[in-house]
């Protein structure tokens, strides 16, 4: 087995070799050729054997990961200019994980095709499709100025029977399924806006997260609008251990799809991250990325708290998804693991 833990990095400017070892029977990670075509940088990845590449977008970083995978001792990455990518460089993630890890000048946007046959991996790298966020802010504004009832929040309490795993015991979460009453929130091709699909979603979070054991409040059970001071004023009068705002997202271009995850606080950065990738890994839609953003509801909560955009409603299939209830539980399902993950990695 192997014994020391192997390291091999590479930067853009100067190769720099910190240190590297290999392995006799997985598939090491060979170069990265850059390339520029059609408004696209792109990254050839080259690994000796087959590898399934998966990536995670978490702000200004890009993480390519190769299982299966260690840097080849002859690992070179073929640099171009770019307005977009900073420096690439590899890292061994664990003994058997090699990581490409792509800083970035900006915003973008990526998709990931690996070339089954040929060990090859196709990392498209393009400009950012903004505009989400802006929609997202209007709408707070408008939210928090308007009057709306009091705050109605159900508390449910953990279904903890002997055969469950009870991992989340003693924990409170607060969930906010955004929208509701006169505010439908977005709206798709079907009958189902925003409002209901977020309640549905929270009401199927709920059930995993109370059988794990965790306390859970909904700041609402029912189609009623509330105002997000009051429902950040209840998350954090609650003591809540974590705050998960449910929304699903909308674009004025059709095409866009895939999974956003927002927070604030720095508090909130690791929770958002396992959150973030247990969302992308779990319901395999594109990964958007994970951002760091002021919305109201995340930035003024005293806990670690995000705000999940699974997929976009302003696309027909993400519609279609997010009104299924199939999806809506595996979606469920992502969520408590990201809940148990991050739980889990605190405590090591
Ligand atoms: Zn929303």
């Amino acid at each position: 087995m192997l014994k020391r833990f192997l390291v091999f990095g590479l930067i853009l400017n100067s190769s720099l070799v910190i240190s590297h070892s290999s392995f006799a029977d997985t598939a090491k990670l060979e170069s990265v050729e850059m390339k520029r075509d059609r408004g696209f940088d792109y990254l050839d990845v080259y690994t000796s054997g087959w590898s399934e590449a998966k990536g995670l977008l978490l702000e200004n970083k890009l993480y390519i990961d190769f299982p299966g995978t260690v840097i080849d001792k002859h690992f070179k990455v073929l640099k171009k200019k770019s307005k977009r990518i900073y420096e690439i460089r590899a890292e061994q993630k664990n003994k058997d994980t090699a990581r490409l890890v792509v800083t970035l000048k900006k915003n973008i946007d990526y998709d990931i095709v690996n070339v089954f046959g040929r060990n090859k991996t196709v990392v498209e790298i393009g400009d950012r499709r903004n505009g989400e966020t802006t929609r997202q802010f209007a709408w707070e504004t408008k939210n928090v100025k308007k009057k709306a009832a009091p705050l109605k929040p159900v508390k449910l309490a953990p279904v903890v029977s002997e055969v469950k795993d009870v991992s989340l015991r003693h924990k409170t979460i607060v969930l906010d399924p955004g929208h509701g009453g006169d505010d439908p929130g977005a709206e798709g091709r079907g009958s189902a806006p925003e409002k209901e699909l977020t309640l549905k979603t929270a009401q199927a979070c709920a059930k995993l997260l109370r059988e794990a054991g965790a306390t859970v409040y909904l700041s609402r059970n029912e189609d009623r609008r509330s105002n997000l001071r009051d429902v950040v004023d209840f998350a954090n009068r609650a003591g809540a251990d974590i705050f998960i705002c449910i929304h699903y997202n909308s674009s004025d271009s059709t095409k866009v799809t895939g999974s956003e995850t927002y927070y604030y606080n720095p508090i909130s950065r690791h929770f958002a991250e396992t959150m973030h990738e247990a969302i992308v890994r779990g319901i395999k839609e594109k990964d958007r990325g994970l951002h760091r953003v002021g919305f109201y509801t995340v930035k003024y909560s005293n806990m670690p708290a995000v705000l999940v955009e699974p997929v976009y409603l302003s696309n027909d299939e993400e519609y279609d998804l997010a009104n299924s209830s199939s999806f809506r539980e595996r979606l469920a399902e992502s969520i408590l693991k990201g809940v148990k993950e991050y739980f889990r990695s605190r405590v090591r």
